[in-house]
């Protein structure tokens, strides 16, 4: 008798079990008790009638995949990725996604014990970092066209490229803990002037200094290079890097990188 009821709830259980999981059109899905289907697509067959696998380019994939630097040496976004970048950079995520690494930055900054003899600095990247040149990329694929240096040059060139809003308060913050800032780009000495320039317009007014790229000494050498040599004058000059912020992975790896690195998103561009 026990036996038999035992059998007995076994079967319900199992009848009650199905109805929750179910297949249909291919999509595992999940019957949760408030009623709501959730499609399980990561258990989705991928797959055409013959079996095939279905090629795709899931643009979302591809920008995680660069910014987590599993995507290197790139030339271009994908073409198909063209309208999906331009409504990331244009839309609020970008914003968004910037605000989280800056707030992050500035929570790791406030918890310093900083010794205040003016020798804590904090690197900043320019160009993605302080400085954005979106209103010259939404005319340029958001990054499907491939690198023209004399176009590029010549928006540079007007020295209106708006600061990075996000960047631009973390800066204050860091000032005002008495963080000195120092600017480190891979713009050449021919734009220091227009770039400082640049700066103020975009209230960047207050900074140690701002290393430009020395196309003759640097020649040929990553930015991953020149960015490090150049840190690491500093900390030979008795200054501690406490932060640097950067757009490209170039900007962070290499030597003398900091205590902490942040990363900002950059999905238009690659910089070795
Ligand atoms: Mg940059």
């Amino acid at each position: 008798m026990v036996r038999l009821v035992s059998q007995i709830i076994f079967s319900l259980a199992t009848i009650l079990l199905a109805t929750k999981l179910s297949l249909c059109h291919g999509k595992t899905t999940l019957n949760l008790d408030h009623g709501i289907t959730f499609p399980i697509f990561p258990l989705r067959l991928k797959s055409g009638l013959g079996g095939h696998y279905i090629p795709e380019t899931s643009c979302s994939s591809w920008r995680l995949g660069v910014e987590a630097h599993n995507i290197i040496d790139w030339k271009t976004i994908p073409q198909e990725c063209e309208d999906y970048v331009g409504n990331y950079l244009l839309g609020k995520q970008y914003r968004e996604d910037s605000k989280a690494v800056t707030e992050e930055a500035y929570k790791y900054a406030k918890s310093l014990n900083l010794v205040g003899d003016g020798k804590d600095i904090w690197v900043f990247d320019i160009d993605e970092t302080s400085l954005s040149n979106l209103p010259y990329y939404a005319h340029h694929g958001f990054g499907v066209e491939p690198y023209n240096a004399t176009a590029f040059n010549e928006w540079v060139d007007l020295g209106i490229a708006p600061p990075l809003p996000e960047s631009l308060k973390l800066y204050k913050k860091l000032l005002g803990l008495g963080i000195k800032v120092v600017f480190i780009t891979g713009r050449p000495e021919s734009q220091r002037d227009i770039t400082l320039n640049n700066l103020k317009i975009a209230s960047y007014n207050t900074f140690e200094t701002l290393i430009v790229k020395n196309t003759t000494e640097y020649n040929g050498k990553t930015a991953v290079t020149y960015k490090s040599s150049e840190r690491k004058k500093f900390e030979e000059n008795g200054y501690r890097i406490v932060g640097n912020i950067g757009d490209q992975w170039s900007d962070i790896l290499g030597t003398n990188t900091g205590n902490r690195t942040f990363k900002l998103p950059d999905p238009m561009y690659y910089i070795s």
